[in-house]
């Protein structure tokens, strides 16, 4: 006789399996970004975004599996925002859901998590207040994140609300690393250490790379360059961050599309005494340097390359300038590691820059770094090793997806009790 009371394994294993839709947000000054994604099938259902919140026209888009649907309109803020959404959700011709308590969580992207998360954290109260209480570390992104979430939880009732910090995967880093060599009280008082970013990108590739090398993910060394129009290195030591290129703010570290990266401070005085207020020099070191301010025309290393092709020397020596700031972190990184097992390049440049990658890597040879010139070429967008057969150090390209690591997160976190 069967008993109903213990049910066959198989039935177990179903429920164990069962699946879950997870929507993740992205949510910035002027835009909100979603994803919606099945767990743990790891399968995207839909993506879309409100681009130019608080706009007469912002725009609403929507890609489905029966396409992609867009209109302008005026969206005023984020509760009018977070209303589009769930139209364009619940839409019967185009839409993903038939109700919306068929999302199970929300994962939500969160800049700035201070000194108090190093993990991706289940949002109640407490957290909220942690979230708010660093809201003058990162005065342009924290404020919308938390905006953000409580239109969620507006729009979700009662299911995990699951907040993932871009400062979290860095949190392991040193104080010898974190520190500057500044009175202590600016530290004590005022908060001012390295935090780093990017770090839900540095996290993912890491693991991504342990995984295609075959070894454990707390058993690699690696240097991850993380390539984009912001653009930062960490170096990972035992599948933990030991140190990273952005700081207090993503201003420091490489040069980048529009920021400058490491300069003299110096240099801010100097422009101070000569009559530059503090709005000005903000912009300039954020806005107007980096590949746009050598190069004079562009931010974008597609445009430079083209250019730079055509005999353009501006944008030869900006794209010089961007290879040697990474070569010389790299080369501190191997410094501080000792050990690398491998260097992983990711990020919209880092994943499709096959001339970049070459720049940067050029004449590493005597350090076991040698490129291979097919393999790279082959590897646009696509994961693979790229490094010459007699490479001490292998050379990865690994694709970043900072939302499915979000979703991860979230699948994990919301299960656990
Ligand atoms: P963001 O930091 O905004 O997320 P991305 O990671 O999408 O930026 O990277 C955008 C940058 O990627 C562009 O500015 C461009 O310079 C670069 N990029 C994209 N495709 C290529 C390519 N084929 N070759 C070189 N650079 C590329």
């Amino acid at each position: 006789m069967i008993s109903l009371q213990s049910p066959p394994l198989h039935l177990f294993r179903q429920r164990d399996k069962q699946s879950m839709k997870i929507l993740i947000f992205n949510c910035g000054s002027s835009s909100i970004k979603f994803k919606l994604f099945n767990m743990p099938e790891e399968s995207l259902l839909a993506e879309g975004a409100i681009e130019r919140v608080g706009s007469e026209d912002a725009l609403a888009s929507l890609r489905t599996t029966h396409g992609k649907v867009e209109s302008i309109q005026a969206i005023q803020d984020y509760p009018s925002g977070f209303a589009v959404i769930k139209s364009m959700l619940l839409d019967k011709d185009n839409g993903a859901l038939a109700s919306l308590s068929e999302v199970s969580a929300c994962g939500h992207r969160v800049v700035h998590g201070g000194e108090d998360f190093g993990g991706s954290m289940r949002i109640d109260n407490e957290l909220e207040a942690g979230i708010e209480a660093v809201f003058e570390l990162a005065p342009l992104h924290n404020p919308p994140n938390l905006t953000g979430i409580k239109e969620s939880q507006k729009m979700f009732g009662d299911i995990p609300q699951i907040a993932c910090f871009d400062t979290a995967f860095h949190q392991s880093i040193p104080e010898v690393a974190f520190r500057y060599a500044l009175p202590e009280d600016l530290y004590t008082h005022h908060r001012i250490r390295r935090y780093g970013f990017h770090g839900m990108s540095h996290q993912f590739v890491a693991r991504r790379a342990a995984k295609l090398m075959g070894k454990h993910k707390y058993s690699v060394n690696l240097i991850t360059c993380h390539l984009g129009n912001g653009s930062s290195i960490a170096a990972v030591r035992d599948g933990h961050s030991i140190d990273t290129s952005m700081g207090l703010t993503p201003l420091e570290g490489l040069v980048m599309g529009t920021r400058s990266g490491d300069l003299d401070p110096g240099i801010l005085f100097y422009l101070q005494r000569k009559g530059y207020d503090t709005e000005s020099l903000d912009v300039m070191l954020n806005k107007k340097s980096g590949l746009l301010g050598v190069s004079g025309t562009s931010n974008d290393v597609r445009d430079l390359e083209l250019k730079a092709g055509k005999g353009d020397e501006k944008a030869a020596l900006a794209l010089d300038v961007f290879a040697y700031r990474i070569k010389k972190y790299i080369g501190s990184y191997m410094a501080v590691l000792n050990r690398v097992d491998a260097i992983v390049f990711t990020g919209g440049i880092g994943e499709n820059g096959v001339a970049m990658r070459s720049r940067i890597l050029a004449e590493m040879d005597q350090q076991g770094i040698l490129i291979d010139g097919p393999r790279n070429d082959i590897h646009t967008g696509v994961e693979g090793e790229i490094q010459a057969s007699t490479s001490r150090i292998k050379i990865m390209v690994i694709p970043t997806n900072e939302e499915l690591a979000i979703a991860r997160d979230t699948f994990k976190l919301s299960n656990s009790k």
